[in-house]
């Protein structure tokens, strides 16, 4: 096996719900940023169609979901691609650009799959540490550019803190980077995204060859279970990841189920904004208790419990919800149903007051 498989860290899914609730109740799944919803109107029925040619490949280009999404971004086809959840898609970006001796940038703490992918790929990673507000420190990641360093990952809002990344700082940053090195926005919770001083990432795209954004069906429109995102850059790396493509790995069912999804726009944006709304409720509770809640543009909050982190996740899977702890750091806790929510409240308020805090 190549060397640089040695020691990846593996991904740690969030925990199932499994029976963790009081009594053996299944527990309510806080830990992946799944959409407590089901899919939208409209989409079981085209994936059940779908299904019915199982015994055919999928049209290898994704021409049906390309060309919605062309429409509806007013981007040219050619700037598009598919892949397998944009996880994947970020992975073709790191096969295209980066392999041993070359250096890969991106925040920590933020999305697992950055140092994982990276490694993999034989380049190596440098980590810039969150600023203490839990954002993107941009002039340190600019200076941290060398003439090794291939792709910059900009996750806004990040995972697993929430925070999004602000236009003027955002720009500044750009300028900053030579016009050869790739900067990818990942904005998987793009929907989510309400501060009106967070760009929209396609804008950045328009204005700069080097800016490709990632977007997945994953959370807002909840198809995680079906492995599809995409991409919006530039030629040469659109082209590059055509090539880099998993031939036929996005499944007919999953290219049919988007273009229906994002033919259900109207129902989309009520549920995210449902969402929106107890990711609200959620930090005000939570900081009314007392906990520093950094502000989530995101369908997740994240609490920065150091020490204490496996205990909350504990005392959390006790009450009935599972959340994604990161041991010594802090816990992520996805926006779920309302009642979650409200286990979620309640618990962490029994924490602080079990601590004296
Ligand atoms: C969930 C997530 C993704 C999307 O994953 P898929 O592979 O599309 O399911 C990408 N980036 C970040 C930061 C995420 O949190």
């Amino acid at each position: 096996m190549r060397g640089a498989l040695d020691d990846i860290p593996g991904y740690v899914p969030g925990r199932p719900a499994g029976a963790g609730g009081p009594g053996g109740r299944p527990a309510f799944k806080l830990s992946s940023n799944e959409n407590p919803h089901p899919p939208l109107p409209g989409v079981l029925e085209q994936a059940v169609a779908a299904a019915g040619s199982l015994n055919r490949y999928p049209d290898m280009t994704c021409a049906g979901l390309l060309a919605e999404l062309s429409a509806r971004f007013e981007v040219p086809v050619e700037h598009l691609a598919t892949g397998t959840g944009s996880v994947g898609i970020a992975q073709q970006l790191l096969q295209a650009t980066a392999g041993p001796g070359d250096e890969v940038i991106y925040a920590w703490r933020s999305f697992e799959a950055y140092p994982i992918i990276t490694q993999i790929s034989g380049a190596t990673s440098v980590r810039v540490p969150l600023t203490p507000d839990e954002e993107h420190d941009l002039p340190a990641m600019a200076a941290a550019i060398t003439e090794r360093t291939r792709l910059i990952f900009v996750c806004s809002p990040n995972n697993p803190t929430g925070v999004a990344t602000p236009r003027a700082e955002l720009e500044r940053f750009l300028d900053r980077v030579p016009d050869d090195v790739l900067v990818v926005v990942d904005e998987a919770y793009r929907e989510f995204v309400r501060d009106d001083r967070v760009p929209d990432g396609l804008e950045l795209y328009r204005e700069r060859p080097n800016v490709c954004v990632l977007r997945t069906f994953s959370k807002a429109y909840g198809l995680a279970g079906l492995r599809v995102g995409y991409a919006v850059a530039h030629e040469p790396v659109a082209a590059a990841l055509r090539k880099t493509a998993v031939p036929f790995g996005v499944s007919q069912i999953a290219q049919d189920a988007a273009v229906a999804s994002l033919r259900s726009e109207a129902e989309l944006m009520r549920r995210v904004a449902a969402v929106v709304a107890e990711r609200t409720r959620v930090s005000e509770g939570l900081a009314a208790q007392g906990w520093t809640v950094p502000d989530s543009q995101a369908n997740f909050v994240w609490l920065r419990l150091g020490e204490a982190t496996t205990d909350f996740a504990a005392a959390c899977e006790q009450a009935g919800v599972m959340v994604r702890p990161f041991a010594g750091e802090g816990a992520r806790v996805s926006i779920g149903e309302p009642e979650a929510n409200d286990i979620l409240l309640r618990t962490a308020a029994e924490f602080r007051r079990a601590r004296g805090g």
